[in-house]
């Protein structure tokens, strides 16, 4: 218990800085720009940031959300998204402990948060993230299953990705507008680290983000906030159905399934 906390404490930390790039990330892939140079600039006055004021959340807050040369307005979304990756990767240590896969996790939630708000803003998942997240997790997982010994994790991963894939593949090939490529990759990558917690995790995780669109969608529709022919991007349902599937899929399972779980 007390490992636990040190190793959330520590994720937390991790996730500020991890959230601070995925700004960057944000911001920049889908203008195909660099994510490591240059260093990030004012958009508005070019004025480098300075290292100060590049700390997550505080800095924003100690400017109260301007730039410090041209008191240009610095969106809230930024210390949001580094808030959000804290708490993913401290609910991500807390849910899986001090063990090997939790790296692993925590690059998969970020891929997810960074997805999702870059899925919102443009209506694509880039390869640019998806591609650099699976060639990362793959070593990550393959280390975590040597260092515990135990290989059925890996396989089920390989069996969970292939068949979100696939399951979305299809539903892409029936629907090709309702459901982009983007959509059936970033499955893939979901199906590959739900079949890691076990198999039953993968259709878990596709159901809930097919429940949270319909409930999402119905809810945008009676609100007449968006009509039926509006587009709704679909990679932040993925995201959110993954993480709750991560986070509280052991007893969701367990109350469908019953003792079978
Ligand atoms: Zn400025």
């Amino acid at each position: 218990m007390a490992v636990t906390a040190v190793v959330a404490v520590i994720s937390g930390i991790v996730g500020l800085c991890v959230g601070s790039f995925l700004n960057v990330v944000i911001h920049r892939v889908p203008r195909r720009e660099s994510v490591v140079r240059p260093r990030s600039h004012c958009p508005r006055c070019d004025t480098q940031i300075d290292e100060r004021d590049n700390i997550p959340v505080i800095s924003w807050v100690a400017l109260r959300g301007r730039c410090r040369t041209c008191r240009a307005r610095i969106p809230v979304r930024y210390p949001l998204v580094e808030a959000a990756t804290a708490g993913l990767f401290v609910a991500a240590a807390v849910r899986l402990g001090a063990n090997w896969d939790l790296p692993a996790f925590c690059v998969f939630f970020a891929s997810l948060l960074a997805v999702s708000v870059i899925d919102l803003d443009h209506f694509i998942i880039p390869n640019r993230i998806i591609y650099p997240t699976l060639v990362v997790l793959g070593p990550l997982l393959v280390l975590a299953a040597g260092l515990d010994g135990r290989w059925r994790p890996l396989l089920d991963a390989g069996i969970g990705g292939a068949a979100a894939f696939a399951a979305l593949f299809m539903v892409h090939f029936i629907s090709p507008r309702g459901m982009g490529f983007g959509d059936v990759r970033l499955a893939g990558v979901i199906g590959v680290m739900l079949g890691w917690l076990g198999l039953r995790y993968v259709p878990l995780g596709l159901f809930l983000a097919f429940f949270l669109a319909s409930v999402v969608g119905v809810g945008l529709m009676v609100t007449r906030l968006r009509s039926r022919k509006d587009a709704v991007p679909f990679g932040p349902f993925m995201a959110c159905g993954a993480v709750v599937a991560v986070l509280w899929g052991h007893p969701l399972l367990k109350l469908y399934l019953g003792s079978r779980a």
